[in-house]
């Protein structure tokens, strides 16, 4: 669901802008309940939200865009960016 929601999103952004956006976080918010606060894509530039989302949910889905994984994701030498524990 995730992968066809967000490519029906883009291009319609892309169809009522053409690349006016694809310099910016594009955030989508979407008046329906998902299983879902809202999701996004590692490296990408894009987040989106759904009915019900948290305060929290903006952060938290523009950190994965940013590359960012949760702490309770352990350590991968993929990740450009881990936490430190202190
Ligand atoms: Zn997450």
């Amino acid at each position: 669901m995730g992968f066809e929601l967000k490519t029906y999103l883009e291009n319609k952004l892309i169809e009522q802008f053409n690349n006016k956006y694809d310099s910016y976080y594009r955030l989508y918010f979407i008046s329906e309940e998902s299983i879902w606060n809202g999701f996004s894509n590692f490296n990408s530039q894009f987040g989106v939200y759904f009915k019900g989302h948290e305060q929290g949910t903006l952060p938290h889905e523009a950190m994965h865009a940013l590359n960012l994984p949760h702490t309770f994701d352990g350590i991968h030498f993929s990740d450009k960016y881990t936490y430190e524990a202190c």
